[in-house]
């Protein structure tokens, strides 16, 4: 199952055709592929992997759905996180999760579950330094 969701999640951009006032961004359900102006934004926001201590550039990257586009996710920012090859899988096959913040909207991720430790959500960015 975790094979299939990572097959329906995307791992391509598609041209779009940008309107006088720019594309939305937030094209819901209508569409799986994320346009030049989500990923433009995405790039923008995450800059690079976003998983944790991962700093792999945004052509190494597939945009993420969040909540899995199979499952109702849709295709907008908020539901999208910049994740390379390798930390996709990592998403979809193991117990990592990731989400976006409540306050700042950005990508964070919890570990898998370990005895005696505190699940907390983190998020690893060298180059973080704004607020
Ligand atoms: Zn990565």
């Amino acid at each position: 199952m975790a094979a299939i969701r990572r097959l329906a999640c995307d791992a391509e951009i598609i041209p779009a055709v940008l309107g006088s006032r720019g594309e939305p961004l937030d094209v819901g359900r209508a569409r799986r592929l994320v346009t030049v102006a989500i990923w433009a934004a995405l790039v923008i926001r995450d800059r690079h992997c976003a998983f944790p201590g991962c700093d792999r550039p945004p052509l190494m990257c597939h945009a993420h759905h969040i909540r899995h586009w199979i499952l109702g996710g849709e295709t907008k920012l908020e539901n999208l996180v910049l994740l390379c090859g390798h930390h996709h899988r990592v998403i979809h096959d193991s117990p990592w999760q990731v989400r976006l913040n409540p306050d700042d909207h950005k990508p964070e991720f919890r570990p898998p579950p370990k005895p005696g430790v505190e699940n907390r959500w983190i998020r690893y960015r060298p180059d973080e330094n704004e607020t």
